[in-house]
């Protein structure tokens, strides 16, 4: 299983140096006893400190689950365990976790554990080229390290689900930087199936596909067929869809790797290693993508850098994306066919916009003066979705993009992106292999339904 640690902490281990006199073994067995001790446990005062280099274990393991135990329970439990002898220290910092719930705003959180609005604008200063904790959701959880005297903010940690989590630590009296820690886990696939009656939608979300799935296969497909005409009540489906899991649990992400419609239409997609769905005759079923969000090609005002100096505060912040020198209230457009999954308005990146382009690609579009689309609206290439402008933190009007690839950010002026060609030839015999592949797959399922 794959960990990929993002390092944004160009100076935050050494701020702890009595950390580093800790025995990996030490900790690797703390873990083990984290790993089995009953979540009612959870929840006591005094916590036992996970160290950052460490803390992708503690994602690993849902997050949470080592911070909360007193000294006092941990040394019971060695000692159940036959592991008396072990030394372990007591955290550095006070510890409070939260767990998010519907309606729950980051400034209620901040008053609510009395830390203030003015930390919580560090934060979201660090946040500002991640933009991580603009969606909190029910079930997400905070973990607050405060200094054990002077009750200051030192490092908080962002847990989404197992396979992602984001740490904003302390870097001076004044700001945070952040560090993401990215777990790929495992995909196992699964099988759906079932018979069309009534629409394919209503039957593709009966059979347990989601909503953002079956528009997802229904935008593949819809150049090629007509949902409405071409299915015919008794054709049936078959979906390969792959879900995230990391240490048995399920992180709630899911991809379409195979679809097949058979009946009076036959029609196949399938998912390949360069991420593009294609026919089964290798033909592209993505449409293509724009390179620039405008209808002209502006000047690149600023570049995609991971280690760019920020202009307004000096510090060493990534550059996600691409700025264009647009004068305020030029049309901004979505390079790709896809669903607009945020309408944000953030204190440094302003009013922004994010679409999802089926499960591997997103952008982002920030700044802008006006939106000009709502959460949820499917849009398509090519389509106005705001005016650009100077919101949010900036030192003049421009439009800064970012596309991304499997939730990293890239070079959108370099990156790959889907053009809507067939297979290359050089890649015709992987191909082959692979749908091959995913056939045995549907054919090795016990999806029972009548087929033709
Ligand atoms: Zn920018």
């Amino acid at each position: 299983m794959g960990v990929t640690q993002v390092r944004r902490l160009h100076r935050g281990w050494q701020t702890i140096p009595h950390l580093h006199r800790r025995g990996i073994s030490i900790l690797a067995l703390l873990v083990l006893v984290v790993m089995i001790w009953p979540t009612e446990d959870q929840g006591l005062e005094a916590a036992v400190y996970l160290p950052p280099e460490l803390s992708h274990l503690d994602a690993l393991n849902g997050g949470f689950l080592p911070g909360n135990f007193t000294e006092e329970r941990l040394r019971e439990r060695l000692r159940g365990e036959g592991m008396a002898a072990v030394q372990i220290d007591s955290s550095p910092y006070d510890v409070d976790t939260y767990e998010i719930s519907s309606g729950d705003s980051l400034s209620g959180i901040f008053d609510r554990m009395g830390l203030g609005q003015t930390v919580m604008y560090q934060i979201l200063s660090a946040d500002e080229s991640l933009l991580a904790l603009d969606v909190l959701r029910a079930g997400h959880r905070l973990k607050f390290y405060k200094h054990p005297d002077t009750g200051r903010l030192e490092r908080m940690e962002l847990y989404v689900h197992a396979g992602y989590q984001v740490a904003y630590e302390r870097f001076d009296d004044d700001s945070f930087e952040y560090e993401e820690t990215l777990i790929e886990g495992d995909w196992p696939q699964r099988v759906i199936g079932g018979e069309i009656n009534g629409s394919f939608y209503v039957s593709a979300r009966g059979a347990g596909l989601s909503d953002r799935e079956v528009a997802e296969i229904t935008r593949l497909l819809e150049d090629s067929i007509d949902f409405r005409r071409q299915i015919r009540a008794g054709d049936t489906f078959d979906v390969i869809r792959a879900e995230q899991m990391i240490n048995g649990r399920a992180t709630g992400r899911t991809r379409i790797e195979a679809i097949r419609i058979h009946g009076h239409t036959k029609r196949s997609a399938f998912l390949f290693e360069d991420g593009n769905y294609y026919d089964e005759k290798g033909e592209s079923l993505q449409r293509a993508f724009m390179r620039y969000p405008s209808n002209q090609r502006y000047r690149i005002s600023s570049g995609f850098n991971p280690t760019r100096r920020h202009p307004v505060t000096g510090r060493v912040t990534p550059h996600n994306g691409t700025d264009f020198a647009m004068s305020t209230g030029t049309p901004v457009l979505t390079t790709g066919d896809g669903v607009v999954t945020r309408v944000e308005n953030h204190p440094f990146a302003g009013k922004y916009v994010e679409i999802q382009h089926g499960s591997r690609y997103t952008t982002r579009y920030m700044h802008l003066d006006r939106i000009l689309v709502r959460h949820g609206q499917s849009v398509n290439r090519g389509d106005r979705i705001g005016l650009s402008g100077a919101t949010g933190r900036v030192t003049g009007p421009h439009l800064h993009f970012e596309l991304h690839i499997n939730g990293r950010p890239v070079d959108p002026m370099r990156a790959e992106i889907p053009m809507a060609e067939s297979v290359p030839d050089d890649q015709r015999e992987a191909f082959e292999k692979r749908v091959e592949e995913l056939l045995l797959v549907v054919e090795n399922s016990n999806v029972q339904y009548a087929r033709q």
